[in-house]
């Protein structure tokens, strides 16, 4: 007697090679029936006897491919038709979109075989990919994942391609972006002038231009990415100048694993991250000695590494690597994703544009991340993680959450799954603030989300505020910064209890209307109460402070030495009489300058008083060289204070200021003050348990981007007995906030 079963799949099971793999199993066990998508996941019917149903059932639930992810599974018996074979039909949509659209994935192994094999018919072919690897969330227009709902529609499979697609045993069956030299996209080269140029071969072109020390700008999977010689001080010093970032850490792209290997120190884990179809950029040590341009990281030595990800970037490392590899774009501008983009990069930075007709659907700058521990400590997720769902302990009705203004992403929801936005960038620059509403429509679009329910930082300024507020929801819900941030942290572990969450930022509006970011909250998933926060110091000029470093520096050195000038004049050698007058009288006659607990803003003080940063040119500068001025294992702390829920650093503020008198350097006094944080945070911790009786703490905000002060305040608490939780999923800094929001939202309307 023949069965007949249904089964509804949900996850990541589309642009995989999901189906192919159903109807491998269906045939080897000569099981009759269907596979297709929908806009829910992938629905199969199958028909046979008990034992093979049970062992297709089996195959299709444990045996999927490396790169789906099944959320659940609903199985059903229907009446049997009496079908004898098996195949994989056309798409259809339905109302739930419950499935897991799959992010951009790096070109696999085989296929990089294929590009360098002679005789291959797709050998060199900067387009090859198969159904378990290419690009995916970039150049899907909308669900189900087929070939005319994505970049590729326009692209006519020739009859050797088409084949391949719809043979179930071929290593292309379904590949939806599947193409050859005879049908697919091809390579193109503009001039400085954004122009065509009549070129043989555009790669060749290319890589000329990149030997001779020009800068390029080359299309990628996510975006444009500018790209000159790794190696050439001279092209880096160009690319510096010309895309106005003195400073802040370049990526670079590396032919291969053994060539990491040959400029920079990587781990086990490092070298698997490197590797994975996510293919970050992995920030490594540097080795000392190599040829690699100072000029790559001057502020840190390390190297943000990252392998090639596409088949172009092989062809392109295997003429001329390693390559710096960063976003294509002007100063805070987004990435361009097409020639429009080009047109304030060709010609004032790249000399030329190595580009290509696929065009880029979605734009997705490439994900950053350190290992900390043995854990991805993102500084960025995008490409390659966008549009995976994360799991949140709380579910209800869709939500928009709009996130912050820095490092801005939004997240959406749909029960308890939040997909959180790729990298949007900073929403005072109007071009990014433009590709936030284009992006925030486009996700809620492909997910077929209607928020009803809105969420918004507290503070009244921000775009993302703006914004929400514009959307004109149903219910809109506003969340205090730091809550936001442990309460993302405590959704990535899925912690419905209550946690001391420790909030170490930039700054963000508190609830009494100064400016936090050394924060000890005790937190639930709906809301905080504030514990100890960090003492307070004016920043003279607000947002002038955050730029220059050393005005924080004179506001804590003025509190501490109750206005001693000789006294601060020592410490702060550079900084001239008259801007000392200047900050003098606008903090003692409380002018523009706003009160902050901010531990981001000690950073900035300490980092300055030890004069590694005056004023900045990237976000957090002052910090990072801070950070990487540290000698480590140095051991020892400076005094500070806790009591009456204050987190006192001004003692450690003039002992600094002693040691910098003493001559001491740099190496000690930083070792000491990220000791100091350490030790005073665990302290202030140990308070908040003797009445609040929990042993988890949460770590969030941009401070933990520093993995030091992260290992020492991890092993502090762990040494006291508690349980430590750091983001693993999302980056600390605000990139993380839109989950808090979404999850804090969701919380309060439960209860
Ligand atoms: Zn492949
Ligand atoms: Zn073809
Ligand atoms: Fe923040």
């Amino acid at each position: 007697m023949n069965k007949r079963i249904r089964m509804a799949i949900s996850g990541r099971v589309q642009g995989v090679g999901f189906r192919p793999a159903v109807f491998r199993h269906a045939s080897e066990l000569d099981v009759a029936g269907f596979v297709r998508n929908s806009s829910g996941g992938v629905i199969i019917e199958c028909e046979g006897d008990d034992s093979r149903l049970g062992a297709f059932i089996e195959r299709v639930q444990h045996r999927s491919p490396p790169q789906a992810v099944i959320y659940s599974v609903a199985i059903e018996e229907v009446p049997p038709t009496g079908e004898r074979t098996f195949q994989i039909v056309q798409s259809v949509r339905s109302a739930d979109v419950t499935v897991g659209m799959p992010p951009d994935l790096a070109v696999c192994e085989v296929c990089v075989k294929e590009l360098f094999s002679p005789g291959n018919r797709r050998r060199g072919y900067p387009f090859i990919n198969c159904t378990n690897c290419g690009p995916r969330f970039t150049i899907i227009d909308s669900l189900p994942y087929d070939r005319e709902r994505t970049s590729m529609a326009e692209f006519t499979m020739c009859p050797k391609c088409s084949r391949e697609y719809r043979n179930p045993h071929d290593r292309r069956f379904d590949a939806q972006p599947d193409a050859c030299a005879a049908c697919g996209p091809a390579l193109g080269l503009l001039d400085a002038h954004g122009l065509k140029v009549e070129c043989d071969d555009p790669l060749r072109a290319a890589i000329t231009s990149l030997a001779g020390g020009h800068v390029i700008a080359v299309k990628g999977i996510g975006g444009y990415h500018l790209c000159c010689d790794a190696m050439n001080d001279f092209a880096l010093q160009l690319l510096r100048d010309r895309k106005r970032r003195p400073h802040k850490a370049l990526a670079v792209m590396f032919k291969s694993l053994r060539q990491v290997e040959e400029f920079c120190e990587a781990g086990e884990v490092e070298k698997a991250a490197l590797l994975g179809p996510q293919a970050p950029v992995v920030v490594l040590k540097r080795k000392a000695g190599t040829a690699l341009s100072g000029l790559v990281s001057p502020d840190t030595g390390d190297v943000g590494a990252v392998l090639p990800y596409s088949p172009l970037h092989h062809l392109l490392l295997a003429g001329i690597s390693p390559l710096v590899m960063t976003s294509g774009n002007v100063a805070d501008e987004p990435m361009a994703v097409d020639e429009n983009g080009l047109g304030g990069i060709l010609g004032a930075i790249a000399a030329v544009a190595l580009t290509h007709n696929r065009p880029i659907l979605r734009r997705c700058d490439d994900s950053v991340l350190k290992i900390a521990g043995r854990s991805p400590l993102f500084l960025r997720r995008s490409r390659g993680y966008v549009p995976d769902v994360i799991e949140m302990p709380v579910g209800g009705p869709p939500v928009l959450a709009c996130g912050g203004d820095l490092k801005n992403t939004f997240c959406l929801t749909r029960g308890r799954q939040a997909v959180v936005s790729q990298h949007i960038g900073d929403l005072e620059e109007w071009r990014s603030f433009e590709f936030y509403r284009q992006a925030a429509d486009d996700l809620a679009a492909l997910l077929e989300v209607k928020p009803g329910i809105v969420v918004h930082d507290m503070h009244p300024d921000y775009r993302s505020t703006r914004y929400a507020i514009e959307c004109g929801a149903a219910q809109l819900v506003a969340v205090q910064h730091h809550h936001a941030h442990i309460a993302a942290c405590m959704a990535e572990h899925r912690l419905a209890e209550t946690v001391i969450g420790v909030a170490l930022d930039g700054t963000g509006l508190g609830d009494d209307g100064t400016l936090w970011g050394g924060e000890i909250l005790v937190s639930s998933l709906s809301g905080s109460r504030r514990a100890f926060h960090f003492k307070q110091y004016p920043m003279p000029g607000g947002e002038e402070a955050i730029l220059n470093p050393d005005r924080m520096a004179f506001s804590c050195l003025y509190a501490e030495t109750a206005g001693d000038m000789p006294a601060i004049a020592g410490v702060l050698e550079g900084m001239k009489p008259a801007d000392m007058e200047v900050l003098e009288k606008m903090i003692s006659g409380k002018l523009l300058s706003p009160m902050t607990s901010s531990a981001g803003r000690l950073f900035d003080a300490v980092s300055a008083m030890l004069g590694l940063c005056t004023s900045v040119t990237y976000e957090g500068q002052a910090a990072v060289r801070l950070q990487y001025a540290a000698t480590p294992g140095t051991p020892g702390e400076y005094p500070f204070g806790v009591a009456g829920g204050v987190l006192d650093f001004g003692p450690t503020i003039l002992a600094i200021a002693g040691e910098i008198a003493g001559d001491a350097g740099a190496g000690r006094v930083s070792a000491m003050f990220h000791n100091t944080l350490a030790v005073a945070v665990a302290t202030a911790c140990e308070e908040v348990r003797q009445k609040e009786k929990t042993v988890k703490v949460v770590l969030s905000g941009g401070v933990f981007q520093n993995d030091l002060l992260l290992s020492l305040l991890t092993s502090a608490l762990k040494a006291r007995g508690f349980e430590v939780f750091s983001h693993h999923l999302l980056p600390p800094n605000d990139a993380c906030l839109c989950l808090g929001q979404a999850v804090t939202a969701l919380a309060r309307m439960g209860q």
